[in-house]
């Protein structure tokens, strides 16, 4: 059985891009949202061997810490001709200086390496798990992609992460050349192109009232 939220929730994110795209997300429902940032919450080891393992793990952290439900998303870009990677490891690619320039670059250069140089041979996806977690060890869990193609040199300014690299499939500007309404903003205001989104649209009907 799936639970409804209602009420206050936290979101158990440190990433501020991550965090306002949560909190437009959640705005229309009359959720009450506050960051583990702000209540102070340690951020758990992502020990998990997948998406939705890493998101459960955030999120069963933050309701044992807040005693509240808790929100959290692990997400990263699976690129085929990579078998995958960087995946799980999509923030550990730009360091600790959290530099995606260079872990772009990074990508940019293997698939040089494998001779990728057609759209076809830089297929790519966005994955977002979403996870609730309550107090009483309750969780709802969802899974949604995005797919496209990597494109070099990276488009745009808007965004975070690799969006300026990624061409989502049917459109010819990449994440960071769109707005955020535009990536992430359900219809009828945006198209609801992104990961999150589409996770989000999914969690949305079995979590939050319609
Ligand atoms: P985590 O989910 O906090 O472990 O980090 C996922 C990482 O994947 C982010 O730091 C970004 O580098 C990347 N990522 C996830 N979603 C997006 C997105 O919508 N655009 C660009 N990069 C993303």
């Amino acid at each position: 059985m799936h639970r409804r939220i209602t009420g206050k929730l936290v979101i158990a994110t440190h990433n501020p891009g991550k965090l306002a795209e949560m909190r437009e997300l959640l705005a229309p429902y009359g959720i009450e949202a506050v960051s583990a940032g702000e209540l102070g919450l340690g951020e758990p080891d992502e020990s998990g061997d997948s998406f939705r393992a890493n998101a459960r793990i955030k999120a069963e952290a933050a309701a044992q810490a807040a005693q509240l439900p808790a929100f959290a998303d692990d997400s990263g870009l699976a690129v085929d001709a990579l078998g995958g990677a960087p995946g799980i490891y999509s923030a550990r690619w730009a360091g600790e200086t959290k530099d995606f320039g260079a872990a772009m670059a990074q990508i940019e250069r293997l698939l040089q390496e494998r001779g990728a140089t057609t759209p076809d041979q830089r297929k790519a996806h966005f994955v977002s798990a979403l996870c609730v977690a309550w107090p009483d060890g309750h969780v709802d869990e969802v899974e949604a992609r995005a797919d496209g193609t990597l494109v070099w040199p990276p488009r745009g300014t808007a965004g975070f992460g690799y969006d300026p690299m990624f061409l989502p499939d049917g459109f010819d500007r990449s994440f960071g050349e769109m707005t955020s309404i535009e990536k992430h903003g359900l219809p009828p205001l945006g198209l609801g192109l992104s990961h999150r989104a589409k996770a989000f649209v999914k969690l949305a009907e079995i979590c939050l009232a319609g």
